[in-house]
C-alpha cells in the first residue's frame, strides 16, 4: 500500500483537550510564526494552495483577504465561525477532529484572528455530537488564561474571546449564512448571498466562516511552510484530505490521504476493496448531493478540480460506495428523504419540491410507481436547481438527475415489477 502522510491524524496530535500534550506535539509553533509576522499569514496560505474543505473548495486566502479588507464594525469588531455543524450523510471528519484533536482547530482559528483582525471566535458545534462538544469546551477552557492566548491578544492590541456555540441540531444550520443566524441565537434560516458573511455576518460584522478541517490545516502550514504543504498533495493538488469512506467496502472509515489520491486507490487499497467480492457500481460523492461517479471514473483524482472535470464535486470528501446488490434507486430515495426532512421550509420550491421527489421515489421503489413518474422526476430535476436560497434543493435535484440518467434500468425494473 502506498504510504500516506498523516498530518491532521498524526498519532502525536491525538491529545484530546490536553493543551500541553498538543504543545509537546509541535503545536504552538505555527501560531508563534503567525504572531511574529501576521502580514505573512495570508500570502503563505495562498502559496500553500489551501482551499475550503467544507465542500466548496473556495481558495482560503481569497476569503481571508476579503475579511481582512473589511473595516471592523463598531461595538462588534469582526467574528470567526469555526463551522463544525457537520451533518451530511456519509461525512464524519469534523467530529473526529473536534473529539480527538481540537487544539489544531483552535490554533488555526487564532491564526485566522491575527490574519483578519477578528476579536471573537465561535466554535460552532453540532449538538448531536456530545463528545465533540464536551472536548471542545474543555479545550477552550485550557486556552483561557494560557500565555499563548494572551500573546495573541497582545499582538492584536485587544483581548480575544473564544465561545463554544452549539448549533441548532438542524442540518441546514451548516450552511454558512444559517450558521451566522444560529450564532446570533436565531433559527438557522439561510439567506441570499451577497452579502457574503465576509462582508456582513454575525451582528452585521465581517465574519470569517470556515470549516473545521480547513482551520486544522493552518497551524501545520504556518509551522512547516507552503512548499511542504504543496508537496503533500498529488499532481496539482496541495495538502492532505480527510476522506470519509463508507458503504459496501471492507474498511470503511476516515482516511487521511494526499489530496488527489485516486478513487480506485481509496477504495481498493485503503478501503480494502469491495465487500464480499461484490462488483463496484457507483459512488455518491461529497455528501450525496452530487453527480454519481461510476466505474469509468475510478481513476479520477479526488481533488476539487479533477472531480469537477468529471461533472461531479468532491464536496466534503465523503465517498459512499455502492456495490452490485445495493439499489441506487433505494439509496437515492433515502438521501432525497434526508434533504426533504431537513429543508428549513423557507423557500417553497425546496419545501415542496424535495418532498415531491421523495414521495415519487418511495412510490417507485415500493413497486407502486407509474410510467409518468419518470417524466415527473425529470421535470423536477430540471426545474428545481437554483430556486432556493441555499444549495439544499440543488443537491436533491442533482443526485436525482444523476441516478435517474445513469441507473435508469433500476427505475424501469421497479416500474415493471
Ligand atoms: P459557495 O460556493 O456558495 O461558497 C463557498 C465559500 O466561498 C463561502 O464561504 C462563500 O462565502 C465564499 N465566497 C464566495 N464568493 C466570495 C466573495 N466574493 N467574497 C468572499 N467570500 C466569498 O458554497 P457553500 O454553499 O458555502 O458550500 C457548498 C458546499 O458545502 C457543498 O460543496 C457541500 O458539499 C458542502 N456542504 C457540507 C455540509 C457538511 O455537513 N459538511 C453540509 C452541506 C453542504
Amino acid at each position: 500500500m502506498t504510504p500516506s502522510p498523516r498530518v491532521l491524524t498524526a498519532e502525536a496530535a491525538q491529545v484530546g483537550a490536553d493543551l500541553d500534550g498538543w504543545l509537546r506535539a509541535g503545536g504552538g509553533q505555527g501560531l508563534a510564526r503567525a504572531i511574529a509576522a501576521p502580514d505573512r499569514i495570508i500570502p503563505i496560505l495562498e502559496e500553500a494552495g489551501l482551499r475550503g474543505l467544507g465542500g466548496a473548495g473556495f481558495p482560503t486566502h481569497r476569503k481571508w483577504r476579503a475579511v481582512a479588507g473589511q473595516p471592523p464594525l463598531a461595538g462588534q469588531g469582526k467574528w470567526i465561525i469555526c463551522n463544525g455543524n457537520e451533518d451530511e450523510p456519509g461525512t464524519f471528519k469534523d467530529r473526529y477532529l473536534l473529539s480527538n484533536t481540537p487544539h489544531q482547530v483552535i490554533e488555526g482559528a487564532l491564526i485566522g484572528a491575527l490574519a483578519v483582525g477578528a476579536n471573537q471566535i465561535a466554535l460552532y458545534v453540532n449538538p448531536g455530537e456530545p463528545v465533540s462538544l464536551r472536548v471542545v469546551r474543555e479545550a477552550v477552557q485550557a486556552w483561557q488564561g494560557h500565555p499563548l492566548l494572551a500573546a495573541v491578544g497582545q499582538a492584536m492590541g485587544a483581548p480575544l474571546q473564544l465561545h463554544v456555540t452549539p448549533g441548532s441540531g438542524l442540518y441546514v444550520g451548516g450552511e454558512e449564512t444559517a450558521a451566522v443566524a444560529s450564532v446570533m441565537g436565531g433559527f438557522p434560516f439561510p439567506s441570499l448571498k451577497p452579502p457574503f458573511p465576509a462582508e456582513q455576518g454575525v451582528h452585521g460584522a465581517p465574519t470569517l466562516v470556515n470549516n473545521i478541517e480547513t482551520f486544522a490545516h493552518v497551524p501545520h502550514i504556518l509551522r512547516h511552510g507552503a512548499a511542504w504543504y504543496q508537496a503533500l498533495g498529488r499532481g496539482a493538488a496541495a495538502g492532505t484530505k480527510l476522506y470519509s469512506l463508507s458503504g459496501d467496502v471492507m474498511r470503511p472509515g476516515l482516511h487521511e490521504l494526499p489530496m488527489g489520491t485516486s478513487l480506485r486507490e481509496l477504495i481498493f487499497q485503503h478501503g480494502g476493496g469491495m465487500l464480499a467480492g461484490r462488483a463496484f457500481k457507483a459512488v455518491f460523492t461529497g455528501g450525496p448531493s452530487n453527480t454519481l461517479l461510476t466505474a469509468g471514473d475510478l481513476d479520477v483524482a479526488l481533488d476539487f478540480d479533477s472531480v469537477r472535470e468529471r461533472g461531479s464535486r468532491l464536496g466534503t470528501g465523503a465517498m459512499i460506495v455502492v456495490g452490485e446488490g445495493t439499489s441506487v434507486l433505494r439509496k437515492t430515495a433515502e438521501y432525497v428523504a434526508f434533504f426533504a426532512n431537513n429543508s428549513c421550509g423557507q423557500c417553497s420550491s425546496c419545501k415542496i419540491g424535495t418532498r415531491q421527489i421523495s414521495r415519487i421515489l418511495e412510490r417507485i421503489d415500493g413497486g407502486a410507481g407509474r410510467r409518468t413518474d419518470l417524466q415527473a422526476l425529470e421535470n423536477l430535476a430540471r426545474l428545481l436547481p437554483g430556486s432556493g436560497r441555499c444549495g439544499l434543493v440543488d443537491g436533491a435535484a442533482t443526485v436525482l438527475a444523476s441516478s435517474l440518467s445513469t441507473f435508469r434500468q433500476e427505475y424501469e425494473r421497479a416500474l415493471d415489477a
